[in-house]
C-alpha cells in the first residue's frame, strides 16, 4: 500500500509563496515496518532459551549451599542479570505490540480506581524497606474506553518510575481527576527531578536523563516509551514538568469521550 505524506512549504525570505509538496514515503514505512518486525521476532526467540538459563540459574540459587563459595556470588550475579534481560525482552515484545496501534488493541471500559489500586499496592511492595509515602487521590469515578493491558503498563510504568527515582521515605502523589476537557492521571513525587534538557527525548527508546544515576534502579530504557505509545493508542498525551532535586509530575491527558458514566446497575465485577 503506497503511503503519501503531503507537507507545506513556506517560503520565509521571499514572497508570499506556499507549495504542497507531495512525498512518496512508503519505502520510509516499509523500513519502519521491518524494524518493528525484526525487533519483535529476536525478542521471541531470545525469550525461550532464556527462560531455560534463568530456571537453571534459580535451581542453582535455590541449593546455594551445595555450591562452593566463590560461585555462589557468581550463581547470584548471573540470575540478576537474566532477570533483567527477561524484563527487557517482555518489554521489547510489549512495545513492538503496542506500536502496531489497532492490532494490538482492545476496546473495554476500564474501572481506573481498581487498576491504580492494584499497582499502587504493588509500588509499596517494590519500595519495601524505603518507606515511600504513596498516596492515592480518586476525585471521578467514571470509566476509561481503552485497553486495559495497556493502561495498566502505562500507569504502572509511571509509578514505578517515581518510586525508582525518590530517595527513600520520599512521597508520590497518584491522582485520577477529570474536568470538561477529559481525564488525568498525574504521578508526582519530590524525588531526584530531571534537567529540563532532558524532557524532550525522555520518551525515545533508550534514552536516559543521567546514565550515571541508573546503574542500579533495574529500569529497561523502554517504560516512557511505552507509555507514549499507551497514550497515542488512547488519542491522549503525555505532559512531564520537572525540577532537578525537586522532584517530578507526569500527566496522562485522556479526551473527554474516553470518560464512560456507567449505569450503578452495571457496576458488577467484570462488567
Ligand atoms: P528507565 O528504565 O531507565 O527508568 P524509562 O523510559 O522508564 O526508563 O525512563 C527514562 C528516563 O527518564 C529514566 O532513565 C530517568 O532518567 C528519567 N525518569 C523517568 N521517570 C522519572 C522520575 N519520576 N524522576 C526522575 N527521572 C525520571
Amino acid at each position: 500500500r503506497p503511503h503519501i505524506r503531503l507537507e507545506l512549504q513556506i517560503n520565509l525570505y521571499g514572497d508570499n509563496d506556499r507549495m504542497i509538496v507531495a512525498k512518496d514515503v512508503t519505502r520510509l514505512y516499509q523500513l519502519e515496518q521491518m524494524r518493528r518486525d525484526f525487533v519483535s521476532n529476536v525478542s521471541h526467540e531470545m525469550r525461550t532459551p532464556l527462560t531455560v538459563i534463568s530456571g537453571y540459574l534459580e535451581t542453582l540459587e535455590d541449593n546455594a549451599d551445595d555450591l562452593p563459595p566463590k560461585w555462589r556470588r557468581a550463581v547470584h550475579t548471573m540470575s540478576t542479570q537474566s532477570s533483567r534481560m527477561e524484563a527487557l525482552i517482555t518489554d521489547l515484545i510489549l512495545l513492538s505490540k503496542i506500536e502496531i496501534g489497532e492490532q494490538a488493541y482492545d476496546d473495554h471500559l476500564n474501572d481506573v480506581t481498581g487498576i491504580l489500586e492494584k499497582i499502587v499496592h504493588d509500588a509499596q511492595a517494590l519500595s519495601g524497606e524505603q518507606e515511600h509515602v504513596i498516596q492515592l487521590e480518586i476525585t471521578d469515578h467514571r470509566w476509561l474506553r481503552g485497553d486495559e493491558g495497556q493502561l495498566r503498563s502505562a500507569f504502572s510504568n509511571l509509578i514505578f518510575n517515581a518510586v525508582k527515582y525518590t530517595p527513600a521515605g520520599g512521597t508520590i502523589t497518584v491522582t485520577w481527576s477529570a474536568d470538561s476537557a477529559g481525564g488525568q492521571l498525574s504521578v508526582k513525587d519530590n524525588g531526584i527531578g530531571i534537567d529540563p534538557i532532558h524532557i524532550p527525548r525522555l520518551t525515545e527508546r533508550f534514552y536516559r536523563a543521567d546514565p550515571s544515576r541508573h546503574q542500579d534502579t533495574g529500569g529497561t530504557g523502554l517504560g516512557l516509551a511505552i507509555v507514549k505509545h499507551v497514550l497515542l493508542n488512547h488519542d491522549g498525551k503525555l505532559d512531564i514538568r520537572s525540577r532537578m532535586g525537586q522532584g517530578s509530575e507526569f500527566i496522562c491527558h485522556f479526551p473527554a469521550n474516553r470518560l464512560v458514566q456507567r449505569k450503578p446497575e452495571a457496576l458488577t465485577p467484570n462488567g
